[in-house]
């Protein structure tokens, strides 16, 4: 058995596709059957390379592995025009030359007489030799099937158009490629977006003319932004990719993407296994989803916290790369991101938090400087750098009773203290809780950044 997702790349990989992918991706895993990856691609003009490894990365990145492909529509062009010369010779095919100027001509009537526009078949019996190709679709009877989502569709095949399957410059259309190749790839359930609906019968037809085992159908619904409209960029990110550079775990998109428009009771949070375990195409909703991105956050930061730290880890790699973070020039990493995954909104949010910690700077923020450094708070840090290097076990524990004894001592709260350490260690005074920040900054440096607000203090008063 198999399944397939079949994008056709000229653009990037959409929200909308991702979850096309994890449906069909999911239907696979749970039929322990195969997953075939297509790359649509006939399109010469609108496909490029840079969509192709937007979509292969973009899977990567989600964790839909496939176990056929990427097959390339535009390797099997011979094979194409194979199954159009038989229908042509079959007379299931036939050449047409209308002009331009006609259809458009015929179609404005049409419209004009409140009838569906289609192609009248005035080529259907010129035995032409040139021109686009048509596939002769059947006069009479009706297409009926059966989708997973939308139930029993039926349409009369008098409504239908000879549809062009070859275009005047002998290239194959879509609806020809993908009968072809469903069937030659032998796939058992086409899981695809709901768009692509009105053109099943027309794919059932040609089936049908070839004498070809039709495979079944899910067609799942769109997703809407928030407002109920379309999705569209000004509901958000569209682009898969970009949920990973805004700090999402795959395992929390995916989560959110299965719950948009499929469900399994009322359960909000499903780890991978329980997906495949659960999923059944019935269950997809059979009306539009709405886009929420405020879940998708919560979902990200319920994840962010329960998952283990070497699978954030992971992902968190990317981020701390993109920051030019040297793991080696700091604390243990496990060690942070077990700390840090309580108080992080997203994978960004931590691999901010961890610049200070591995990563040293040259000055510190002037606003916030000029603020909290003031020559009273010298004696705060001199007080600070003494009895910090005093200590021996380098934690939390011992910074904090560091801290408390220099306001005990000096009768001030804990935030004259606080405050300006944390802008020495962080050099902006963005940090969490003092003591842990300095514990995971280390002895040496702590001390060499307390200097170096000393420095700063002492060339302001020169
Ligand atoms: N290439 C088509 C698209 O990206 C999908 C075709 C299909 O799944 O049948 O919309």
């Amino acid at each position: 058995m198999k399944s397939r997702f079949a994008p056709s790349p000229t653009g990037y990989l959409h929200i909308g596709g991702a979850r096309t992918a994890l449906f069909a991706w999911l239907w696979a895993r749970k039929n322990k059957s195969s997953f075939v990856l297509r790359i649509e691609d006939t399109d010469r003009e609108r496909s490029t390379k840079e969509s192709v490894n937007a979509i292969l990365d973009g899977l990567e990145w989600i964790g839909l592995d496939y176990d056929e492909g990427p097959i390339y529509q535009s390797d099997r062009f011979g094979r194409y025009n194979e199954v159009i010369h038989e229908l042509l010779s079959n007379s299931q095919a036939y050449y047409c030359d209308c002009s331009k100027e006609r259809l458009e001509s015929m179609r404005e009537s049409q419209i004009a007489n409140k009838e569906k526009p289609k192609y009248d078949g005035c080529c259907r019996e010129k035995s032409l030799k040139s021109g686009v190709i048509r596939f002769r679709n059947p006069d009479k009877g009706s297409v009926t099937f059966r989708d997973f989502v939308k139930g029993e569709v039926s349409i009369e095949n008098s409504e239908l158009d000879d549809l062009i399957i070859s275009r005047s410059d002998g290239t194959p259309t879509y609806n020809l490629t993908v009968v072809v190749d469903d069937h030659d790839m032998q796939i058992d359930c086409v899981i695809r977006g709901d768009d692509h609906i009105n053109n099943t019968p027309k794919q059932i037809n040609l089936y049908e003319a070839l004498d070809w085992n039709i495979p079944k159908f899910a067609h799942v619904p769109m997703i809407l932004g928030s407002d109920g409209s379309r999705l569209s960029k000004r509901h958000g990110a569209l682009n898969l990719l970009s949920y990973r550079d805004e700090g999402f775990l795959p395992d929390a998109l995916l989560n959110y993407l299965v719950r948009l428009g499929w469900s399994n009771g009322d359960q909000e949070i499903f780890s991978i296994d329980e997906m495949i375990e659960l999923f059944e195409l019935k269950n997809i909703n059979n009306s539009p989803a709405s886009f929420n991105q405020e879940k998708l956050e919560w979902l990200n930061q319920s994840y962010i916290k329960s998952l283990p730290s070497t699978h954030l880890v992971e992902h968190l790699g990317w981020h701390l790369e993109k920051l030019n973070i040297n793991l080696e020039d700091g604390p243990d990493i496990y060690v942070v991101v077990d700390f840090l995954k309580e108080r992080s909104k997203s994978l960004v949010d931590m691999a901010q938090s961890c610049v200070m910690f591995y990563q040293d700077f040259e000055d510190f923020d002037e606003a916030q400087a000029h603020k909290i450094f003031k020559s009273k708070t010298k004696e705060v840090l001199q007080d600070l750098e003494s009895r910090l290097s005093e200590i021996n076990d380098w934690n939390a524990n011992n910074i904090h009773f560091v801290i408390e004894s220099i306001c005990e001592s000096r009768s001030i709260g804990f935030g004259k203290v606080g405050q300006p350490l944390r802008l020495a260690l962080s050099g902006d005074g963005k940090s969490g809780s003092i003591d842990k920040s300095a514990q995971f900054v280390g002895k040496k440096r702590t001390l060499s950044r307390l200097n170096m607000a000393l420095s700063w203090i002492n060339s302001q008063n020169n």
